[in-house]
C-alpha cells in the first residue's frame, strides 16, 4: 500500500520506518527541512535504538522516502497517518491542537482522490468527530470519500521500534466498515502475528490512549505517595513495592518509587485529559487526575528540599552534580524531564549545578543553556558537594562508588531513582539518601 506519515518526530519517524519494514511504500512528511534531510540520509534526529538500521535498509530497498511537500504526499499515498505533536497549550492545561488541525486542513485541500486519513497523535476526546466534519467541509474529491479514523499509538521511547512492530494491541477508532478494512490491510503483517485488535467508535479509541497514560501516571504517583509514608515511618519503599507487585492484581511495572514521571507524553496528556474532563463535565475524573499530576510535581520540589538539607541547608557556594538529563534512560528526550527540572530549581536556589547524561546533553543544552554540562561522569563528580542520581542510566547504577568518592569534595549521594546498591555505596564511604528508603 502507499502510505504517508505526516510529522516525523519520535512517533512519526518510527511509524514511517516500521510501515516500510512491513512492506508498504512510505513517504514521511515534515515541515522541518533539517529533520527531513537527516532522515532521508538514513540518520535519526533523536536517540532511538534500532531506528537508524531500519531507516537505512528501507531507504535502500526503495520503500521509504521523505519530503517537506504535502502536495507530493497526497499525490503519492492513499492512507495518511497524522503524527504531529499535541503539546500543552501555553497558559492552559489543554492540548494545543493547532498542528493536527493544520495537517487535516492541508490534507483536505490537497487531496484529489479517495483516501483514509488516520490520526495517531494523542488528542482530547471529541477531536476525531470535529475533524471529520472539517474534512467533509474542505475536501472536494469526486470519485469517492475521504474517510477519517483514529488509531492511537502506545509506543515507548527507547523501545519504539519493537513496540510498533509487535504492539500489545491495536486500537482502531472507525465509523465505517471501509475504514476498518483499510486499517486491517495496512496492519495485516502485524495482525498475522496474533496481535489483539480492538475496534471502537472515535471517542472510545481516543480515550483508550489518554486513559492508559492516566493509569500509568496514577500507579507512579501512588507508589511515590507510599514512598513519602515509608520515609516518615522508617520503612523501605523498594521492599514494599516489590512485595506489592507480586500480587497479580497489582503487578510490578510502573510501581517503582522515585522522582516521578516526565517526558513528552505522560505529563501533558494527563493535563489535557484533566482539562477535557472539565470541559465535558466529568468532575470526579478532573479532581482525580489533578491530584495525580500534582503529587508528581510536588515530588520535584520535595526532592530539591532533601538535596538542600544534604548540602547543609543552603545551596549557596555548593556544587551539585545531577546525573541524568533525559526524562528516562535509553532516550535523549528532555521534554518535561524531572532531572532537568530539579537541576534548574537547584541552580535558581544558588547551587552551581553540573549535569551529565550519556545521550541527552545536546537537547538539554538547548533547553537550559545556563546549566554547566560535563563531558564525562568523572568530570561531573569532580569537587562535588552532592551527587544527585536523577535518571537511572545503567552507567550511573553500575559506577564504581570508591572511584567516584575520591573525585568529590564530599561523597554525598541522593538516589532519586532507587537504583544504586545502598550497602555498596555506603561501604565505599558515601553518605547516601534514597527517596522512600531508611536513612543510614
Ligand atoms: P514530536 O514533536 O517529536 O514530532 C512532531 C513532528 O511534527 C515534528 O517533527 C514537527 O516538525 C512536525 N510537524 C508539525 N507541524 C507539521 C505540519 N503541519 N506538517 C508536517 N509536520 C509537522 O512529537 P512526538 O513525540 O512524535 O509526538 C507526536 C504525537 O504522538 C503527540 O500527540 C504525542 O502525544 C503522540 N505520541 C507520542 C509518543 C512518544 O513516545 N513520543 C508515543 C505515543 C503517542
Amino acid at each position: 500500500m502507499k502510505i504517508s506519515v505526516i510529522g516525523t518526530g519520535y512517533l512519526g519517524a518510527v511509524h514511517a520506518a516500521c510501515m516500510a519494514e512491513i512492506g508498504h511504500q512510505v513517504i514521511g512528511v515534515d515541515t522541518d527541512a533539517g529533520k527531513i534531510a537527516t532522515l532521508a540520509a538514513g540518520r535519526t534526529p533523536f536517540f532511538e535504538p534500532g531506528l537508524a538500521e531500519l531507516l537505512q535498509s528501507n531507504i535502500s530497498a526503495g520503500r521509504l522516502s521523505f519530503t517537506t511537500s504535502m502536495a507530493e504526499a497526497t499525490a503519492f499515498a492513499d492512507v495518511h497517518f497524522i503524527c504531529v505533536g499535541t503539546p500543552q497549550q501555553a497558559g492552559s492545561y489543554a492540548a494545543d491542537l493547532r498542528y493536527v488541525d493544520e495537517v487535516v486542513t492541508q490534507l483536505a485541500l490537497h487531496l484529489r482522490r479517495p483516501a483514509l486519513v488516520v490520526g495517531k497523535s494523542t488528542v482530547p476526546v471529541g477531536t476525531a468527530t470535529r475533524l471529520k466534519a472539517l474534512v467533509a467541509k474542505l475536501a472536494h474529491v469526486d470519485e469517492g470519500p475521504v474517510e477519517l479514523a483514529w488509531n492511537p499509538e502506545f509506543l515507548r521511547e527507547g523501545f519504539a521500534v519493537q513496540d510498533t512492530l509487535r504492539p500489545d494491541r491495536l486500537v482502531f477508532g472507525v465509523d465505517s466498515d471501509a475504514s476498518e478494512a483499510t486499517l486491517r490491510e495496512v496492519y495485516q503483517p502485524i495482525l498475522d502475528l496474533g496481535t489483539t485488535c480492538i475496534t471502537a467508535d472515535f471517542a472510545t479509541a481516543e480515550l483508550v490512549k489518554v486513559a492508559a497514560n492516566a493509569f500509568l501516571a496514577t500507579k507512579i504517583s501512588f507508589i511515590n505517595a507510599m514512598a513519602e509514608v515509608c520515609e516518615a515511618a522508617g520503612a523501605d519503599v523498594t521492599v514494599l513495592s516489590n512485595a506489592l507487585g507480586h500480587d497479580a492484581r497489582i503487578g510490578h511495572r510502573f510501581l517503582h518509587a522515585g522522582l516521578g514521571f516526565g517526558g513528552g507524553c505522560l505529563p501533558k496528556d494527563i493535563r489535557a485529559f484533566r482539562a477535557r474532563a472539565g470541559e465535558i463535565g466529568a468532575q470526579e475524573a478532573l479532581t482525580f487526575l489533578k491530584e495525580v499530576d500534582e503529587i508528581n510535581m510536588r515530588l520535584r520540589e520535595r526532592t530539591v528540599d532533601v538535596a538542600k538539607a544534604l548540602v547543609g541547608g543552603s545551596f549557596l557556594s555548593r556544587t551539585v552534580t545531577v546525573l541524568g538529563a533525559a526524562f528516562k534512560p535509553d532516550s535523549d528526550d528532555v521534554r518535561d524531564s524531572p532531572a532537568l527540572h530539579i537541576a534548574a530549581l537547584m541552580q535558581l536556589k544558588g547551587a552551581s549545578v553540573v549535569v551529565h547524561d550519556p545521550e541527552a546533553m545536546p537537547n538539554a543544552r538547548k533547553l537550559f543553556p545556563t546549566l554547566r554540562y560535563a563531558a564525562s561522569l568523572d568530570e561531573a563528580c569532580a569537587d562535588s558537594d552532592l551527587v544527585v542520581l536523577a535518571t537511572e542510566w545503567p552507567l550511573y547504577r553500575d559506577a564504581d562508588p570508591e572511584h567516584l568518592a575520591g573525585l568529590t569534595r564530599r561523597p554525598v549521594m541522593l538516589d532519586t531513582r532507587n537504583v544504586i546498591d545502598l550497602a555498596g555505596w555506603r561501604g565505599a564511604g558515601w553518605q547516601v539518601r534514597a527517596l522512600g528508603r531508611p536513612r543510614a
